[in-house]
């Protein structure tokens, strides 16, 4: 299988140290006899016209806050770029964490990591920072953008690391047996639905005791109660969500 391969282009790589040195994410990179993903940052600051690493300059036509430089970005780009075809890897995807783009779900991830995979591709990740990127340079690379929702954030460091921790746990061996993501929130076994309520020891906190079923030892009627539990509590949580199941199982029905 092909390695998944991020490059990110942020003025602060140490922000990713808490996915490269924490967790799941840091096994699949550190603790496999092969790593599971690579990354390396590009600093537009080492790509700066001028000794002391400005990358940033006012907006034309006035307006507050500074804008990131378009020579540096492309820079950085190239680099990441021509990095990626000295690793044989087929091409690049560039893209901009940005609050325009589409909104990242389970889903989009999936196809993504399937994406990158299957045709060998290397991710670029462009973060911003300040007000934004001189509009050129992003017209110019960037093929997609991601947002980790309707909210504004001062940097896309934070949405590239919750897209690659997102990516990275999908990957065969990156969770062990009692991490799996089979049964997450959102997987095809659950129909799209949220997870099920889940209990460790002790059998009684405050009170309350552990469903019955769950000592049951019976496999069958806990996966029962459990897909029951989910289907409820996607109800109750997410409307939205139960909705789109619904509507999705009608139609696969029509179809069969
Ligand atoms: N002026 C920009 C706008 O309103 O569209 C926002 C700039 S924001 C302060 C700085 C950087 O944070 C952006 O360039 C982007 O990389 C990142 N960012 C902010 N919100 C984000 C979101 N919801 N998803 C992904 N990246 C985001």
């Amino acid at each position: 299988m092909n390695v998944l391969r991020f490059d990110t282009i942020s003025l602060f790589p140490q922000m990713f140290e808490a996915i490269t040195n924490f967790g799941i994410t840091s096994k699949a990179l550190h603790k496999m006899s092969e790593p599971l993903w690579q990354w390396q940052n590009w600093n537009p600051r080492d790509y700066a016209n001028n000794r002391l690493g400005y990358i940033d300059d006012r907006p034309y036509g006035g307006g507050c806050g500074m804008i990131m430089q378009a020579e540096p970005i492309e820079k950085s780009i190239l680099a990441a770029k021509q990095n990626h075809i000295n690793s044989n890897f087929a091409g690049s995807l560039v893209i901009y964490l940005s609050p325009q783009g589409e909104v990242l779900n389970q889903n989009n991830i999936a196809n993504l990591l399937n994406l990158v995979l299957t045709k060998n591709l290397g991710l670029i990740l462009l973060c911003g920072r300040y007000e934004g990127i001189d509009e050129r340079v992003l017209n110019l690379y960037v093929e997609k953008e991601i947002s980790i929702g309707d909210y504004v954030l001062s940097g896309g460091e934070l949405a590239a690391m919750i897209l690659m921790d997102a990516m990275i746990r999908l990957l065969p061996k990156a969770l062990n047996h009692q991490d799996s993501a089979v049964l997450d929130s959102f997987s095809e076994e659950l129909d799209g639905g949220l997870d099920f309520p889940q209990y460790t020891r002790p059998e009684v906190f405050h009170g309350e005791r552990v469903p019955e079923v769950l000592l049951s030892g019976n496999h069958q009627a806990i996966l029962q109660w459990r897909l029951q539990q989910s289907r409820l509590r996607t109800q109750q949580k997410r409307p939205d969500l139960f909705l789109k199941m619904q509507t999705s199982s009608k139609n696969s029905k029509n179809k069969n």
